[in-house]
C-alpha cells in the first residue's frame, strides 16, 4: 500500500519541467508577460544538455555570403526527407535571424567575422541557391555556443525574477477527468519532500532520451522523463523511430566532435587515406547531411575499409588547418580530442564513429507548443493545459533527420512562442479549478512501488540489457529481423521491469530510485522508437532500412503516432504531414529525390 506522503502545494500561471535553452526561454518569457511561473530541473540550469551544443545556431544573416531564410526553408525541408511540416519549418526559419539577434542583444558572445559581425560557418545540409553549394549559416560562439546561450539564458531568467526549483525531479502530470493537465508532482532531491505544481499550463522541456543507447553524445540526464509522462497520461509519441546518429562522436567514447569541424574544412578518410564521401555526395562531400555521412561511414565499415585493428571507425583530419585557427575556432573539441582519444588535433587524424546524438520523434505540438491528442477526426486536437518544447516535442520541424544547428534554433524559437501563446491565451493569477483529493495519487502510487520495489535485478543491469540491445537492433541500418528481435526484447524488458530491486529507500539524494524512474522512461521511449521502427516499412531520413531501400511517400509520407497504455502494449496510429498554413511568400516545396 502506498504510504502517505505529505504533500506541499504550489500554484502558479505556468509551470516549466526543464532548464534547458527551451525551458530557460520559455521560462523568462512566460515571467516577463506577467505570469507567474516557476522553473523545475533535476539539474542547476547551466548544467543541462544546452550546454554541450558545440557548432552553432542556423539562421540565415548572410554575414559571411549571400544567403536567404527561403534556401534556409528549403534546405530543412530536404534534410527532414520530406517528414518536417513546412508550415512549422518555415515558422522556424523566418523567426531565424531575429532569434538570434534577440540572443546577441541578450549577451550571447558570438564570435565575430572580420567586418565585426556575428561569426558563420558552414554545416551539413545548408545550401545556398535551392541546394547548389555550402553556405555559412551556423552562428558559431567559438566551439561553445551552446555554453554561451544557456548562461545568457539563466542570466536573463534571473533578470526577470523566474522562480526556479533545482534539483526537484518531476514524476507525472497531474490529468483531470476531462483529459486537461492540471500541472505536476515532483519531488526535491535535496530534503525529501513532495511537491504538487497547480498550473494553467504545464510546459514540458525536458529534453531527449539518448541514454537509451549504450553509445550517445547525450548527458546522462537526457533519460526521456517528458515522454514518459505523456505516455502514462494516455497521450501520444510521434515519430519516434527518427533517431540521428552523428558521424563523428569519439570511437570508444562517444564524445562528439561537432560537424563545424568539417565546416572549418575537417574532411574524413578511410583506411585507403580515401577522401570516401566524394563518392557518396560529389557537391556538398563532407558537409553532407548527418544521416547520408553516417551511413557512408558505416559502409566503408561495413565493406572493409575502416581503420584500426578491428576495421571498426574513420578517421577525421583537422591537422591541415593549423594550430592558430584550431585554437581560434574549435578550442572545446581540440581539448576533448587530447582528452578523450588522446589525440593532439594539430598533428594527427581523431579516431571517430556514427553515435547516437538526437531524436527527432518525441511529443507532438502545433507551432505555439501546445501538445497534439490527435483524433481520427482532428489530427490537430490539443491536449488543454500541456505544452512541449525544445527535444522533448516534435513540432515537426526535423522530420525524419534534423540539419546541424537547427535544434539550438529549435529551442529558442518554440520556447519564445510558447511564451507568447501563453501571454495571448492566459490571464495572469486566473483561478484555477481545485484539484481532485486524489490528483497527486497515481504518481505517488508509481513512486512507492518503485521506492520499494525488492525484486533481482539491479537498476544498472536492466537498463545495460535495454541499452545494448537498443544499439544492437535500433542502428544505422536496419531491417525487419532486427527490428522484429529489438522490439522482443525491449517488450520483454519492459515486462521484467517488475524484477527491478531498489536497494535505498530513503527519500534524500536518493540516486538509485532516480535512476530507477528514469528507466522506466528511458523503456517507454525505447518501446515507442523500436515498434515505430518496424511498422514503418520504407527507408526516409535517419530511418534506413536494408529490406525497404527507397522512400514511398505515397504509403508512407505520414507522421507515427505511438500509444502506450497500462498493459505495456504500444498502438501506432499515423497523422498527416502537414502543409496548409504556409503563408502567402512560399510555396510547397516538392519532395524529389535527395541528393547533396
Ligand atoms: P536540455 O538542454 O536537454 O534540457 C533538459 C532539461 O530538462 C534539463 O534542465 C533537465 O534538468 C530537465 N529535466 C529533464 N527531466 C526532468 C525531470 N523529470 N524533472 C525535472 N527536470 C527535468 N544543436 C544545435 O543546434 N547546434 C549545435 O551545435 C549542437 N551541438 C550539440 C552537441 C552535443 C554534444 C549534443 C549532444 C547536442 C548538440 N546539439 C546541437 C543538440 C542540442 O544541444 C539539443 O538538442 C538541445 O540543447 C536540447 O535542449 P532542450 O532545452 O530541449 O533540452
Amino acid at each position: 500500500m502506498t504510504e502517505a506522503y505529505p504533500i506541499t502545494d504550489h500554484t502558479y500561471d505556468c509551470v516549466v519541467v526543464g532548464a534547458g535553452g527551451a525551458g530557460l526561454r520559455a521560462t523568462f518569457g512566460m515571467t516577463k508577460a506577467g505570469l507567474k511561473t516557476a522553473c523545475i530541473t533535476k539539474v542547476f540550469p547551466t548544467r543541462s544538455h544546452t550546454v554541450a551544443a558545440q557548432g552553432g545556431i542556423g539562421a540565415a544573416l548572410g554575414n559571411m555570403d549571400e544567403d536567404s531564410w527561403q534556401w534556409h526553408m528549403y534546405d530543412t525541408v530536404k534534410g527532414s526527407d520530406w517528414l518536417g511540416d513546412q508550415d512549422a519549418i518555415e515558422y522556424m526559419c523566418r523567426n531565424a535571424p531575429q532569434a538570434v539577434y534577440e540572443l546577441e542583444h541578450f549577451g550571447v558572445p558570438f564570435s565575430r567575422n572580420e567586418e565585426g559581425k556575428i561569426y558563420q560557418r558552414p554545416f551539413g545540409g545548408h545550401m545556398k541557391n535551392f541546394g547548389e553549394a555550402p553556405v555559412p549559416r551556423a552562428c558559431a560562439a567559438a566551439d561553445r555556443t551552446g555554453h554561451a546561450i544557456l548562461h545568457t539564458l539563466y542570466q536573463q531568467s534571473l533578470r526577470h525574477d523566474a522562480e526556479f526549483f533545482v534539483e526537484f525531479i518531476a514524476l507525472d502530470l497531474i490529468m483531470d477527468e476531462d483529459g486537461e493537465c492540471r500541472g505536476v508532482i515532483a519531488w526535491n532531491l535535496e530534503d525529501g519532500s513532495i511537491h504538487r505544481f497547480r498550473a494553467q499550463t504545464t510546459v514540458l522541456a525536458s529534453g531527449g532520451y539518448g541514454r537509451a543507447w549504450f553509445s550517445c553524445t547525450s548527458a546522462h540526464t537526457c533519460t526521456g522523463d517528458g515522454h514518459g509522462m505523456v505516455a502514462r497520461a494516455g497521450l501520444p509519441l510521434q515519430d519516434m523511430e527518427f533517431v540521428q546518429f552523428h558521424p563523428t562522436g569519439i570511437y570508444g567514447a562517444g564524445v562528439l566532435i561537432t560537424e563545424g569541424a568539417r565546416g572549418e574544412g575537417g574532411y574524413l578518410t578511410n583506411s585507403n587515406g580515401e577522401r570516401f564521401m566524394e563518392r557518396y555526395a560529389p557537391t556538398a562531400k563532407d558537409l553532407a547531411s548527418r544521416d547520408v555521412v553516417s551511413r557512408a561511414m558505416t559502409v566503408e565499415i561495413l565493406e572493409g575499409r575502416g581503420v584500426g585493428d578491428e576495421q571498426d571507425h574513420i578517421m577525421l583530419h583537422l591537422e591541415h588547418l593549423g594550430a592558430d585557427m584550431l585554437a581560434e575556432r574549435l578550442p572545446g573539441i581540440s581539448e576533448s580530442a587530447k582528452v578523450f582519444a588522446g589525440v593532439d588535433v594539430t598533428r594527427d587524424p581523431i579516431p571517430v564513429i556514427p553515435t547516437v546524438h538526437y531524436n527527432m520523434g518525441g511529443i507532438p505540438t502545433n507551432i505555439h507548443g501546445e501538445v497534439l491528442r490527435p483524433t481520427k477526426d482532428d489530427p490537430d486536437a490539443v491536449c488543454p493545459g500541456l505544452m512541449a518544447i525544445g527535444e522533448a516535442a516534435c513540432v515537426s520541424v526535423h522530420g525524419a533527420n534534423r540539419l546541424g544547428t537547427n535544434s539550438l534554433l529549435d529551442i529558442v524559437v518554440f520556447g519564445r512562442a510558447a511564451a507568447l501563446r501563453a501571454r495571448d491565451t492566459l490571464k495572469a493569477g486566473a483561478e484555477q479549478k481545485s484539484l481532485a483529493k486524489d490528483s497527486a495519487d497515481k504518481a505517488l502510487d508509481r513512486f512507492d512501488k518503485m521506492r520499494h520495489a525488492n525484486g533481482e535485478l539491479p537498476t544498472a543491469k536492466i537498463r545495460d540489457d535495454m541499452q545494448r540491445t537498443m544499439q544492437r537492433d535500433a542502428a544505422v541500418f536496419r531491417d525487419a529481423t532486427v527490428l522484429a528481435d529489438g522490439k522482443k526484447k525491449i517488450d520483454d524488458i519492459v515486462g521484467g521491469l517488475g524484477e527491478i530491486s531498489i536497494n535505498d529507500r530513503s527519500m534524500i539524494w536518493n540516486s538509485d530510485l532516480v535512476e530507477a524512474l528514469e528507466l522506466e522512461n528511458l523503456l517507454a521511449c525505447a518501446q515507442a522508437t523500436v515498434h515505430s521502427a518496424l511498422n514503418r516499412e520504407e527507408s526516409r531520413g535517419a530511418h534506413a532500412r536494408d529490406d525497404f531501400p527507397e522512400r514511398n511517400d505515397e504509403t508512407w509520407m505520414k507522421h507515427t503516432v505511438a500509444w502506450l497504455d497500462d498493459g505495456n502494449t504500444v498502438k501506432l496510429d499515423y497523422r498527416p504531414v502537414h502543409t496548409w498554413t504556409l503563408t502567402d511568400e512560399v510555396e510547397y516545396i516538392e519532395p524529389k529525390a535527395r541528393v547533396y
